[in-house]
């Protein structure tokens, strides 16, 4: 087969209709958002594909396990409707997607406080506003960063300067009590960050998608979004248990020693995992969190939202229960409690899990002591550290060898579905076809409206 074809050619319609040849043009390594979404983009315009997943299922680090009745997410994760590349690529309706109530539950002083959302929920206004949790100032200042991200766009957004979240925190005027009980759980908890040195640029990305969408949870659990992505992959296309050794142009070898050969390979492994496949001589470190799911026989919530450490001692970060959120995810009579701690405090297992049981006995008493363990969840590599962010990072290695993954753009849904599709726009240039937009109906029309955001134009002192 020849390689980049001079001119730029249209897909063959029975071409595009065969998805798959018998020896495919390209080798995909990992079956993750990023790999099932170059490969919806190969398929869509008939270049064959075979991805080779070293695990034993699809999904990557988006999957569920199924227990007594149970779904537990690997990780509590939810979806941002917002996400660009969510509403083009997912059917929100078929993943029956429900929402968590906006805001948050936050622990603290020994009180449990409620802030809601005020543009969602306006009637909890005053109790926003003279709650503990921060200034009337800060209550402001919130609101003025979501009206200036709901005028931005995640273009212009990247291109500001970057700084660490809690500098461009402190930046905005946040008082440090706010900061503490209310924007570091919770910011800390979506970029799996306790410290807040993540990237400026993807902490307004996360707040932004946040502020303008749902945090939504599928009726099949989190697994059910790759699921989808991939239903119509041709069969057979996805090669599961199969860990390839290294990575090259036009080359792979399997770890059974088997050499590969295709017209381009695309590595769609994780950030470590693909440093070490293309031998780049560093590494991309990791975030990582650990996640305990108890079954208890009471709901400790009355709401289906989250949880924040707003400072009292324990490990947890932040905790939920998914099935107020989404039924499904517990059998009748049962309540799923979600934990999760960011880090790696220890590698104690059971020191883990008890200083955890302590910390949910304070906050709920007793009772929490008769919760049974459902299962702890360690994840090493969660989240990739990407400081300074550079979101779009060429996909195209070399001629035939593609790279794509959340390390490569942001860690999120959005960062490793885009940039897998945009890995394999690349390839289709590369191998001379054009692009086809992938759908004229824009589809979750009900998610793309857009929400109310916007503070009083008022003039305020900024002085605390
Ligand atoms: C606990 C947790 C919570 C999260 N919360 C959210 C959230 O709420 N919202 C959000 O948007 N994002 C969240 N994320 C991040 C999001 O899940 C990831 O950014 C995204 O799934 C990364 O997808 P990926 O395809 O780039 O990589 P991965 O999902 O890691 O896929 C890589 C695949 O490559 C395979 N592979 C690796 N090496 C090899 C090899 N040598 N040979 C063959 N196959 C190989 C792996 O097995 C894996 O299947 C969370 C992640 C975690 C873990």
């Amino acid at each position: 087969m020849e390689t980049a074809a001079a001119t730029t050619t249209r897909v063959p319609a029975e071409r595009r209709k065969r998805g798959r040849m018998s020896e495919p043009d390209v080798l995909i390594v990992g079956a993750g958002l990023a790999g099932i979404c170059c490969a919806r983009t190969l398929q869509r315009h008939g270049v064959g594909f075979r991805i080779l997943e070293a695990s034993d299922g699809i999904g990557g680090r988006v999957r569920s396990d199924r227990q007594d009745g149970f779904i537990l997410d690997r990780g509590f994760q939810v979806l941002l409707t917002a996400y660009p590349e969510a509403l083009d690529q997912l059917d929100y309706e078929a993943l029956g997607l429900r929402p968590f109530l906006a805001g948050a539950i936050i622990r603290y002083h020994g009180h449990f406080l409620r802030l809601s959302d005020p543009a969602r929920e306006p009637g909890a206004m005053l109790n926003n506003l003279f709650s503990p949790v921060g200034s009337v100032l800060d209550k402001y200042r919130l609101w003025r960063l979501r009206y200036d991200l709901a005028h931005v766009s995640i273009e212009d957004l990247f291109e500001a300067p970057e700084t660490t979240t809690l500098q461009a925190l402190r930046q905005r005027g946040f008082s440090a009590r706010m900061i503490e009980t209310f924007l570091k759980p919770l910011i800390g908890g979506m970029l799996l960050d306790s410290k807040l040195t993540a990237s400026s640029r993807l902490f307004l990305l996360a707040f932004k998608m946040l502020t303008e969408g749902d945090a939504a949870l599928p009726a099949e659990g989190i697994g059910a979004i790759p699921a989808q992505l991939a239903k119509d992959l041709p069969e057979g296309s996805v090669q599961l248990n199969t860990r390839v050794r290294s990575a090259g142009r036009r080359e792979v070898v399997l770890e059974s020693g088997e050499a590969l050969a295709a017209r381009a390979v695309v590595v769609a492994a994780e950030g470590p995992e693909a440093a070490r496949l293309l031998g780049w001589g560093h590494t991309i470190n990791s975030r990582s969190v650990s996640v305990l799911y108890f079954a208890a026989k009471e709901s400790p919530l009355a709401e289906p939202m989250l949880v924040l450490n707003g400072g009292s001692r324990g490990p947890a970060n932040h905790l939920c229960v998914p099935n107020l959120v989404q039924p499904s995810y517990a059998p009748p009579g049962e309540w799923l409690v979600s934990t999760t701690v960011l880090g790696w405090p220890t590698s104690d297992d059971k020191l883990l899990i008890n200083t955890v049981r302590v910390q949910l006995r304070r906050w709920y008493g007793l009772v929490a002591q008769e919760w049974r363990l459902l299962r702890l969840y360690r994840i090493q590599h969660a989240h990739p550290v990407v400081y300074p962010l550079d979101w779009q990072q060429a996909p195209r290695l070399d001629a035939g060898l593609y790279c794509c993954g959340d390390h490569r753009a942001t860690p999120s849904f959005q960062g490793a579905m885009e940039s897998g599709r945009l890995a394999a726009e690349a390839l289709l240039d590369e191998l001379g076809i054009e692009v086809q937009p992938s759908s004229s109906e824009p589809a979750n029309s009900a998610h793309r409206r857009s929400r109310p955001g916007a503070p009083p134009e008022a003039e305020v002192d900024d002085d605390d």
